[in-house]
């Protein structure tokens, strides 16, 4: 496959680059916050930091913690949207969620309002809860298992159910997810409330190490004999639009990449025909976005040109 440039343009990257570029992350990554609003999230080692790059002609490069897994928490959120795509098609799924990317927070309960009741788009939480509640199953166990051996199949990656996580997830109660799955339920009809946001919670509980991730990225990256063509071109303009919640559009011109970032501080890149990039380090910006993974999103595609806008 050729587009802009060539496979061999990434050869050019050394591994001396990265590890450069990461050092320098080190240092941005003392001033960020790690969320605590879920215990578990709080009890992470805000140096931890990981890079994995998956081209797809199978070369790989890896810097850092590539082993210690995390979960994904919102990076599920486009995979939820492309099996579903895959499942039940793109008028079934565009008729519980829209398209539209938001300026608020990812758990805004005023959009949801000012909205009626119709999630935004898929990767903010509204969107993500109608549409864990799409998953087929009939609760959140065996509905998240039915995606995470989706996935493992199709992309080779070993995603588990971080139980611990899930467990301090349940013990805060989250209440506004519960007021956002409440407002779904009068508006479009949730099956039930409590399923939905035990689906909700479980699948942001899928983890995995940025290996897994960048495996996860590669389903979005070419053509692939399993999925439609056109799902994952919609999963990527929506990951433009929307994966990096109301810091989308900034970063839609910065990196010119489908993007989405989780709060466990996951972040992972698609460069369409060329390869995945995942990144993980926790201490976030104000947005909720990882900023080592968006430093080191944005010196590898300027330095490698892989801005779709060519
Ligand atoms: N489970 C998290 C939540 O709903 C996921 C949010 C995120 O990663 N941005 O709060």
């Amino acid at each position: 496959m050729q587009l802009k440039g060539s496979l061999k343009e990434f050869r050019a990257l050394t591994q001396a680059q990265l590890d450069a570029w990461v050092a320098q992350a080190r240092v941005m990554v003392q001033a960020g916050r790690i969320p605590d609003y879920i215990p578990r999230l709080a009890e992470v080692d805000r140096n931890w930091l990981a890079v994995q790059i998956e081209f797809s002609d199978g070369q790989t490069y890896a810097v850092g913690d590539v082993e210690q897994p995390f979960a994904l928490m919102s990076v599920i959120k486009p995979f939820v949207l492309l099996f579903l795509l895959e499942q039940l098609g793109h008028e079934t799924v565009f008729s519980q969620v829209g398209m539209q990317p938001s300026d608020q927070p990812f758990h805004s309960v005023a959009q949801l309002v000012a909205d009626q009741g119709f999630p935004r788009n898929p990767m903010i939480n509204s969107g993500a809860i109608a549409l864990a509640d799409c998953l087929p199953g009939h609760d959140g166990p065996s509905r998240c298992e039915a995606l995470r051996q989706w996935l493992n199949q199709l992309s080779g990656a070993q995603l588990v159910l971080d139980r611990e996580m899930l467990a301090s997830v349940r013990s805060v109660g989250n209440e506004t997810n519960r007021a956002i799955a409440t407002l779904l339920a009068e508006s479009s009809g949730l099956s039930s409330v409590e399923t939905a946001l035990d689906t909700y919670n479980h699948i942001c509980c899928l983890a995995g190490t940025v290996v897994d991730l960048a495996h996860l990225g590669m389903l979005m990256t070419s053509p692939h004999a399993r999925i439609s063509r056109s799902h994952q071109q919609t999963v990527n303009a929506l990951m433009l639009t929307c994966g990096l919640y109301e810091a989308s559009g900034e970063f839609a011109v910065q990196l010119g990449l489908p993007t989405k970032s989780g709060v466990s501080g996951a972040l992972l890149a698609i460069a369409p025909s060329f390869g995945a990039i995942a990144c993980y380090s926790p201490a976030l910006d104000k947005t909720g976005n990882s900023i080592a993974g968006l430093f080191l999103l944005e010196r590898l595609t300027r330095s490698l040109e892989l801005s779709i806008f060519g």
